[in-house]
């Protein structure tokens, strides 16, 4: 899209023009369904552009990054769906094996303190 103040050209999910400093009334519309080709089809808005903060959810709430991820692939953002995917399944297959092994390491690091005293 063009910004409507100075004429630019700015991404779509933008809030601010990054030209002119103007807000656009069409900003932070990324992720909102609209029918394309069809009921049930829909495609994001806005640069296939991984997100930070979509990256730190998806590793703190792996399934939310599985759910994204899969609804970024599926609405033609390839790249950023495949980074929100990966990190999703990989947190939830990293995070037991962190459960496991850090009650582990505690336990170990006990009983070496316990022979030291
Ligand atoms: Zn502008």
């Amino acid at each position: 899209m063009t910004c409507p103040h100075c004429g630019a050209s700015v991404y779509e999910n933008d809030v601010k023009c990054p030209y002119c400093d103007s807000f656009l009334e069409t900003g932070n519309n990324a992720y909102t369904r609209r029918p394309v080709g069809g009921p049930g089809q829909f495609t994001m808005n806005g640069p296939d552009q991984v997100n930070a903060a979509l990256v730190v959810v998806s590793i703190l709430i792996p399934i939310f990054g599985v759910i994204f991820g899969a609804i970024s692939l599926g609405g033609g953002h390839p790249k950023s769906g495949k980074v929100y995917l990966i990190l999703g399944l990989a947190a939830i297959f990293v995070f037991p094996c962190l459960m496991f092994v850090i009650p582990l390491c505690f336990a170990l690091f006990a009983e070496i303190f316990k022979a030291f005293q």
